[in-house]
């Protein structure tokens, strides 16, 4: 029974020990600097509302990304890009509903509504996003059989959008990410981003999640294991 108690004891101050770090870390600001840059993931029409394929409160994402964004050198946007007929469009697999799922070369691929295809009023970014500074706009999923949430990988897992030698090139170290949908091309964005070598950050009130099937916790505990760092845009310092 002492035993036990001590063993408890003990539990309780290591816990407390982990604790303080990480709530000092939290307090301090950050701020970005030359090494930084902000990724704003597909805040594009078909995903807002009134979209066809619209992430619930994903308005509400706007004015945090436009406000954070002053915070930021260097700005990348991406935008979703789709051919019509793409390969992750329900209407395109016959039998298939939107949200089920089939099984292509590359693995499982969740079936979408047909949204953001190229050249459509869809498929623009929203005209509320407000960064004239950003300096680069990666369009994605343009290959008509194989998606890509991911802004630095296709869905097959080794074609590269270019993205980690352009940050290279601009010796960025971390990014920030931020936009549409949480559990989706922002988590593999944030994914990919730590495979490629860089520090991530997701700025979890500048997301919004779709959340189908549980995919929102899965995506926020892959996140967490692969050392993505989840914080709130609070935590960023802005200058007025
Ligand atoms: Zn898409």
């Amino acid at each position: 029974m002492l035993v036990r108690r001590q063993v408890l004891a003990m539990l309780g101050t290591t816990a407390l020990a982990t604790l303080a770090p990480s709530a000092l870390f939290a307090a301090a600001p950050i701020k970005p600097d030359e090494a930084s840059a902000l990724l704003v993931i597909d805040v594009q029409n078909c995903f807002l509302p009134g979209g066809s394929l619209a992430v619930k409160e994903g308005e509400q994402v706007v004015p945090v990304i436009n406000k954070i964004s002053k915070a930021f050198a260097n700005v990348v946007l991406t935008q979703d890009w789709h051919t019509p007929g793409h390969v992750s469009f329900a209407s395109v697999h016959s039998g298939k509903k939107p949200f089920e799922t089939v099984d292509l070369p590359y693995g499982k691929q969740v079936l979408w509504p047909d949204h953001c295809v190229q050249g459509t009023e869809g498929a623009a970014l929203s005209k509320d996003l407000s960064i004239p500074h950003a300096e680069l706009i990666i369009r994605k999923g343009f290959h008509k059989n194989v998606d890509s949430y991911s802004a630095f990988l296709e869905a097959d897992g080794k074609t590269s959008t270019g993205l980690a030698g352009y940050l290279r090139g601009r010796k960025i170290k971390r990014v920030f990410v931020a936009g549409l949908a949480t559990d989706f091309c922002v988590a593999w964005t944030a994914l990919d981003g730590r495979k490629a070598g860089f520090e991530v950050y997701v700025v979890e009130d500048a997301c919004r999640g779709i959340d189908t099937q549980g995919s929102l916790a899965k995506a926020w505990a892959d996140m967490a294991k692969a050392g993505v760092k989840r914080i709130q845009s609070a935590d960023i310092a802005v200058s007025a």
